[in-house]
């Protein structure tokens, strides 16, 4: 994920971002009440332990940078941990030559549940991780891949610990769990965001959902869910659908309504193609974001129960009916 907004599809799309922002926040505040009466009855408790569990698995299997072992390890896993639990999991496997020359095989992931249901949302991470620190105070720790125990590890280990609940008690809307590769390759934008890019204009008619929800960087064990920007503007009813979910859970703190930065992350390919997609991150990961895009971005910053959070919100916008 890139945190300027300067490579974006174009320019007009920038500039409607800046200038309507005002109103998403308006019609945010307006809507609230502040109440936080619980969680929708019948729903199920997320497991933010079991969560952290996996990011700790996630990065044990090294750096997932395509074409990497640690890539091909985490793969196989992920699929083993869906299959038991889906109706139908689908590994879509696509190439893609970056500017740099690098050929590189990639694989979304895409777990179906209530396969029945036509209305349909679509829940997303990225499972891949940087190849480089570039976010390094120090140069010469520039090349070393990122651990990516936030940034690419988190939102997948809440996607799969959402499996397991999903199957156990139906959902009221059908859910897809989308785990993309090739967000964050880079260096720049050309080279990231290739799983949702892929899978935005691959996605059949019928496979089509109403909207998405993009987890990234969620397990910060001092969160911070502002809106982020593109999301306002262009997802607002999505901003609003997840943002009061948290509310009701009594996470307001954790999830202002403020408006935060413009982020270039997985859901833009997706709003860009028609699907309203909402990018739940935390961008302060660390003084000064300073964990972000380096080594330090180890399980030891996260926290189950951030992960928690996250997962109960998610679990809270599905089961009162998506
Ligand atoms: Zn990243």
């Amino acid at each position: 994920m890139k945190s300027v907004s300067a490579h974006l599809a174009s320019d007009r799309f920038v500039i409607a971002v800046r200038s309507l922002v005002a109103i998403a926040v308006f019609v945010l505040a307006s809507c609230g009440g502040g109440v936080a009466t619980g969680p929708t009855a019948g729903s199920p408790s997320f497991d933010g332990a079991a969560a952290l569990a996996h990011v700790e698995t996630q990065v044990a299997f090294g750096p997932r940078v395509p074409g990497s072992s640690g890539h091909a390890a985490q793969l196989s896993w992920m699929l083993d941990q869906l299959q038991p639990h889906a109706s139908d999991v689908v590994a879509d496997t696509f190439s893609h030559v970056t500017t740099g020359g690098d050929s590189l095989i990639l694989t979304n992931v895409r777990a179906r549940f209530a396969p029945q249901q036509s209305r349909r949302i679509v829940l997303l991470a990225h499972w891949d991780t940087r190849p480089t620190s570039d976010q390094a105070a120090d140069s010469a720790d520039h090349s070393i891949p990122v651990p990516g125990a936030n940034d690419g590890g988190s939102g997948t280990a809440v996607l799969l610990a959402l499996a397991p609940l999903l199957a156990q008690i139906a959902p009221p809307v059908g859910v897809d769990l989308l785990f993309v590769d090739g967000e964050d390759y880079g260096p720049g934008v050309e080279d990231m965001l290739l799983g949702a890019r892929h899978y935005a204009e691959t996605v059949s008619d019928e496979d089509r959902p109403i909207y998405g929800l993009l987890l990234d960087m969620v397990g910060d064990a001092q969160p911070s869910f502002p809106v982020e920007q593109i999301s306002a503007q262009f997802a607002n009813p999505i901003v609003q659908k997840v943002w009061r979910a948290a509310e009701r859970l009594g996470y307001r703190d954790y999830f202002p309504t403020a408006v935060g930065e413009s982020l270039t992350d997985d859901h833009v390919p997706l709003i860009e193609n028609g699907i309203p997609t909402a990018n739940m991150i935390d961008f302060t990961y660390g003084p000064n974001n300073g964990y972000w895009h380096t080594p330090q971005d180890t399980p030891d910053k996260l926290s189950a129960a951030t992960l928690d959070m996250v997962g109960q919100v998610v679990v809270e916008l599905i089961y009162s009916g998506g």
